[in-house]
């Protein structure tokens, strides 16, 4: 019997090389119809004997290409038809075409297959693609995502190209980035004055330098790196020394996974992560005495590892046969990434010798992302290149928000329908670089997903840049969400809960509702409130920022609040080599509250503890002391744990560090091994969580908790919370779509003002 079937098919389904799929599909069962792209994905009419059709609607999902992604599928009858054969309709011009862009995407197996056989016509073409592969939403200027408006409008196809972009059965059906040595974007090589190095192969010519230790700026997906030989403590020295970036670990491109496992420990997870399409940094445990020069990651035990993801990279490590580069950020220190030729030229001025460049523009800047593997779940680091633009799927359906994140490592969120959309990292918005970056990401995002919300959420912090972006909006209905409910929604949002929950906010710094600086907070919160249970007790931030920058200080505010003056008398190497007029400066500064801030700052107790065990008196980079300590965590099978000590406040707790302080000064003076201290540091901080959640359910009668907030990077801490908190019978919720540090709370500004919104509308 003949039967009809409608189906609608919502998602990343377009651009991803859907329609030719279903295509094939419906040809090989000899069915006849339909496919169009529509606003929400993709329509689909079917119409052939009822066996087969409930064989294509099974099979639809199940083996539908690799990048699409399937939100919602429904099938309707419908009435049969004189359908001869199954056509793809073209969508009419005008017809509103809307629908998710796809990120960008390393290169498939089929097109690397290509790029290295001679036979083929595309062999090293440095620019090869499918439509499973290549560049996305970086070369996007506007919707919908066709060619006219990708940076590739530039290029006109030659006829080989263009048969293959019209044929339905063609790997390369509508791959909106299609191109060939006859007709697509071409290599130069530039010397550093941005002048054309006349050169048969600019790819070899630029390994070759890199071979004698010159950096080179090569144009990557979303920007430009700078290279450099990993393996040449010269060249990373250089790289170091132009970059002014002072020990901040170095990723690392590497030409295959078995290169990694020389360098690096990498289990199955690690592996998977690699490869997957997303082609992340993933952080993995160093070996020890290995070709990569130590000063790429120094006084680290892990190492940001990642494979070459466009036919450039792949044809580069190649070429010039490299173990290992360094690929970093073409930029300085923490301003964004260059990503037009002339821009890089003139920003990377003295960091490289070289620019290995091209023709096709980057439209949109983006990272590359960083994540890491704990308890067998790939966490994000840095979620960017990749990931963004797919949405994290929220439970229901949102009011549209636009939410601006916080100040450091930056991202914005849009939340339309069903979806949340997070931008790719911005960076610190104190620069103003940054700050451009972060108006254009915000444009970008509103006009391709068509939506400008009238309602604006952002941090409590007053003086942070995006706080008063938002405030400056005319006509804008300003939020404010106060920085740690933000984690913990952010972090309720992505586990799709509902109600109140336990929520453990820890982190470096965020703003407080009684105008102090928070960061070791327990809330009991749900989207549209919280309240604070509990909390480190406040200390002196002797000096604001500056104390941030020298943690040696909050190790002096954290012994004069605990011990006053007398601390000056222990005899432990940490008072001993102390600068005694500094520190005679900085008591009084805190005696008189001079520019010394309260904070309940989890990741300043992590600064002090760093400085007193002698890891880190200053640091180079954002968190880079709690890193260390954790770094240094003994393996031992030391258990011992420092006490911390729950007092009553009210119907809440502070949190005291006192007998912690007590344990690690006698530690210190029976001068036991810092890996040892800091493992009872971990060991007390995850009792004492744990013990907080007991106390907190019996008070509530809550048993969910949710782990937010930049110290959650930390391993080793969140293994140990989250085993505890499991064996006394809690439900625990991490991270795993979006960073739990500040990239990820746009997203809990989102869901919290949106929240807000619904209940003002109940009233
Ligand atoms: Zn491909
Ligand atoms: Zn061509
Ligand atoms: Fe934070």
């Amino acid at each position: 019997m003949e039967v009809r079937r409608h189906i609608e098919v919502s998602g990343i389904v377009q651009g991803v090389g859907f329609r030719p799929y279903v295509y094939r599909l419906a040809t090989r069962r000899h069915l006849t119809g339909t496919i169009r792209n529509t606003a929400a994905g993709v329509t689909i009419e079917v119409q052939g004997p009822s066996e087969a059709v409930q064989d294509f609607v099974d099979h639809l999902p199940a083996e539908a290409p690799a990048l699409a992604r399937i939100t919602s599928l429904s099938v309707h009858e419908a009435a049969c038809n004189g359908d001869l054969d199954f056509r793809i309709v073209h969508s009419q011009a005008g017809e509103e075409v809307r629908t998710l862009i796809s990120p960008d995407v390393a290169i498939c197996p089929e097109c690397l297959h290509e790029l290295f056989d001679p036979k083929d016509r595309r062999y090293g073409y440095p620019f090869i693609n499918c439509t499973n592969c290549g560049p996305r939403f970086t070369i996007v200027r506007d919707i919908p995502y066709d060619r006219p408006s990708t940076s590739m409008a530039v290029f006109p196809m030659c006829p080989a190209c263009r048969a293959e972009y019209d044929d339905p059965l063609n790997r390369r059906f509508h791959a909106q980035p299609n191109a060939c040595w006859d007709c697509g974007p071409r290599v130069e090589l530039w010397n550093k004055l941005g002048r054309r190095i006349d050169c048969r192969d600019p790819i070899a010519e630029a390994a070759l330098g890199l071979h004698t230790g010159l950096v080179v700026a090569v144009k990557g997906l979303g920007g430009f790196h700078l290279a450099a030989d990993a393996t040449s403590a010269a060249a990373v020295a250089l790289l170091r020394e132009r970059k002014r970036r002072v020990e901040k670990p170095f990723a690392v491109m590497v030409p295959a996974v078995d290169t990694a496992r020389e360098f690096c420990e990498l289990d199955e997870g690690a592996r998977a992560a690699m490869e997957s399409v997303q082609r992340p940094i993933v952080l993995l445990a160093k070996r020890t005495h290995t070709a990569i020069a130590d000063a790429v990651a120094p006084f680290n035990r892990y190492l940001g590892v990642f494979l070459p993801y466009t036919p450039l990279h792949h044809l580069l490590l190649r070429e010039g046969g490299f173990k290992a580069l360094v690929m970093t950020s073409g930029n300085l220190s923490e301003e964004p990434i260059a990503i037009d030729n002339r821009e890089a030229v003139s920003r990377l001025d003295g960091l490289a010798d070289y620019f290995l460049v091209h023709n096709r523009d980057i439209l949109l800047r983006c990272d590359d992302s960083v994540v890491r593997i704990a308890g067998g779940v790939t966490r994000q680091l840095r979620r960017s290149r990749g990931f963004v633009p797919v949405p994290v799927f929220l439970k229901d359906e949102q009011p549209s928000i636009l939410a601006v994140g916080g100040e450091l490592k930056n991202t914005i969120c849009l939340t339309k329908g069903k979806h949340a959309f997070l931008s790719q990292h911005i960076g610190d918005l104190e620069n103003v670089e940054s700050y451009s970056f972060f108006h254009e990401a915000i444009d970008h995002l509103q006009r391709i997903l068509e939506i400008q919300p009238g309602t604006i959420a952002c941090d409590l912090h007053p003086d942070y840049f995006s706080t008063k972006w938002a405030q400056q909006q005319r006509d804008a209905h300003v939020v404010g969400v106060q920085h740690h409910h933000a984690h913990i929604a952010s972090c309720m949002a992505e586990n799709h809960l509902e109600g109140r929950v336990i929520g453990f906010a820890l982190d470096g710094t965020g703003y407080g509702t009684d105008g102090h600086i928070w960061g070791g907070e327990v809330l009991v919160a749900g989207y549209q409130d919280f309240e604070r249970a509990a909390h480190f007790e406040y200390v002196l931030l002797p000096g604001g920022t500056a104390a941030i920058r020298e943690p040696w200080r909050m190790a002096v505010s954290y012994l004069a609040h605990h011990f006053g003056r007398d601390f000056l008398n222990l005899d432990i190497p940490f008072v001993r080599q102390l600068d005694r007029p500094k520190t005679e400066l900085l008591l009084r500064m805190m005696e008189q509250k001079l520019n010394s801030p309260l904070t309940s700052s989890c990741g300043r107790l992590f600064d002090a503890v760093s400085a007193l065990v002698g890891i880190r008196h200053q640091v180079n980079y954002e968190a880079q002391a709690a890193i260390e300590l954790e770094m240094a965590i003994s393996s031992s099978d030391d258990q011992a744990a420092y006490r911390l000590e729950l007092l009553p406040d009210g119907q809440n707790w502070v949190i005291s560090t006192q007998p912690l302080f007590e344990a690690l000064l006698e530690d210190l003076g029976k001068s036991v091994p810092p890996g040892i201290i800091s493992r009872r540091f971990h060991n007390g901080l995850a009792e004492a969580f744990a013990q907080l959640a007991c106390v907190v359910r019996e008070k509530t009668g809550l048993d969910r908790v949710c782990l937010s907030g930049g110290v959650f990077h930390n391993a080793y801490l969140s293994q140990h919370l989250e085993t505890q908190l499991a064996v006394a019978g809690f439900e625990v919720f991490t991270h795993h779509e979006v960073p739990a540090g500040d990239g990820g709370l746009s997203l809990g500004q989102a869901v919290v003002a949106a929240a807000r919104l619904d209940g003002e509308g109940h009233h």
